[in-house]
């Protein structure tokens, strides 16, 4: 893997290990080309971590998801919680948010 990709440049524009794992989560959502456009807005409001971790949701929702998707997105995370994101019992392996989701990646995880 390291002789196959060693040296050969990322499609995403990523200047620190922070917003390469930013843009990559990102992108699990995206395209490369839309994330890299939106990045440089979105590391002018939250330039590192910690800021990320102060940051309004919804100073940086309108950077990541466009403003008349808005709508979109709630009825479909009304429907994810009421048919795969149950409480008591998630459907974790068939939701479609499992690959960016941290309670999953975390259970995951712990796992490996
Ligand atoms: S992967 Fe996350 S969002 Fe999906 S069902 Fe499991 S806990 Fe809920």
């Amino acid at each position: 893997m390291l002789k196959k990709y060693n040296g050969r440049k990322h499609p995403l524009n990523y200047n620190t290990i922070y917003e390469m794992l930013v843009m990559t989560i990102l992108a699990a959502r995206d395209s490369d080309r839309r994330i890299n456009e939106k990045a440089l807005e979105l590391f002018k409001l939250v330039p590192n971590m910690t800021s990320l971790s102060q940051a309004k949701a919804e100073d940086i929702l309108p950077l990541v998801i466009p403003q008349k998707d808005w709508g979109n997105v709630g009825m479909g995370l009304s429907f994810l919680g009421r048919e795969i994101c149950r409480p008591q019992k998630p459907k974790c392996e068939e939701c479609l948010m499992n690959k960016i989701c941290r309670y999953y990646l975390g259970g995951v995880l712990a796992k490996d």
